[in-house]
């Protein structure tokens, strides 16, 4: 089975993202945002029809772990009161599509954060997600300012409530940031990479896996700059006189496959241990080409795991044994899907 633990919901009807900004703009001139508006199954079947599903098919993957779209959370707009209300819109949207394809989707969420608001107040969300929506993992931003980082580091115990509900649900985090409203950052291409090496060199600097020792982090996007420079941050824990990074961080954190080239990859599984990997590809998201140098879109990532020369089983690893371990609320989704 090859599950691809990285897709968000980015073809979502329109009026589902038109109407947030009618919500931004009832907060912005103090008014009431206009109902939700409605969506059949019909218009959310065809998105994913000529969508994600189609890929999956023309890929050859199975099974897809599916988020809200990452850029549209917007921590950074409105207040927490929007926020919540915006939050359940994009996880109850995310529930009709697993409803709609038990086969081919299973839901992780987006957390209702807001800068400077204690992420205490994204518990309720996370537990009505897991347990009636039977959702498997969250998005935890670690940036919900969008670019100017305001808030503590994420091993700081201002993140601890979230994490308490994490270990108690047994769910794990993808740690994933939003839209970067800072003029410096382009979203995919900088803030995205950033904010996967931030988080792991965040990590490297405490002891958050001692006070949780089974919480469970994924760094996509191919874990940012960190594989590239692994002897940098083998070198910094060392000076920090923390243990190797295998034992203080490799139980708990995970790097996902969404790097969009070869070489990259074969770095990625060269340097970082086969079972920390998941299979991965974020589509369709940050980069939608075609790549001119192989013919093939840049995001169809399962190619890249097909041409590595490494045994069958650690491919099975990448693409299912290891997916399997880091969610493991996905067995008990696979056998009602069944
Ligand atoms: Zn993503």
């Amino acid at each position: 089975m090859i599950i691809d633990c990285h897709g968000h919901y980015t073809t979502a009807p329109k009026q589902h993202e038109g109407w947030r900004q009618q919500q931004i703009a009832a907060f912005d001139a103090k008014t009431a945002p206009p109902p939700r508006p409605g969506m059949t199954d019909d218009e959310i079947r065809e998105t994913i029809v000529n969508g994600q599903l189609k890929l999956q098919k023309e890929r050859g993957t199975d099974l897809t772990i599916f988020s809200p779209r990452a850029a549209g959370m917007g921590h950074h707009l409105g207040g927490a009161a929007e926020s919540a209300v915006w939050s359940r819109a994009c996880n109850d949207l995310i529930q009709r599509v697993c409803n709609l394809f038990p086969q081919n989707f299973v839901g992780v969420c987006m957390l209702p954060q807001t800068t400077g608001v204690s992420p205490a107040n994204c518990t309720e969300e996370l537990e009505r997600c897991v347990k009636e929506l039977g959702f498997i993992g969250c998005n935890l931003n670690p940036d919900p300012s969008g670019g100017y980082w305001k808030d503590p580091p994420l091993t700081d115990r201002y993140w601890y409530p979230i994490y308490e509900k994490m270990v108690e649900l047994d769910v794990p985090g993808m740690v994933h940031v939003s839209a970067s409203c800072n003029p410096c950052f382009h979203g995919t291409g900088a803030h995205y990479i950033n904010g996967d090496t931030t988080a792991f060199m965040q990590f490297i600097t405490a002891d958050l896996f001692k006070d949780f020792p089974t919480l469970r982090f994924i760094i996509p996007h191919g874990g940012g700059a960190v594989p590239y420079h692994w002897g940098r941050y083998r070198g910094l824990a060392q000076d920090m006189k923390k243990p190797p990074l295998k034992d203080h961080l490799l139980k708990n954190v995970y790097f996902d496959t969404c790097v969009y080239h070869l070489p990259g990859i074969e770095l990625l599984t060269r340097v970082i241990p086969l079972d920390n990997i998941l299979f991965a590809s974020e589509m369709l998201g940050a980069v939608r080409g075609i790549d001119p140098e192989t013919g093939n879109n840049y995001d169809d990532t399962k190619r890249y795991i097909d041409a590595l020369s490494i045994p069958a089983a650690d491919k099975q690893k990448i693409f299912e044994g290891n997916i399997k371990k880091v969610f493991p609320r996905l067995g008990a989704k696979l056998a009602q899907a069944r």
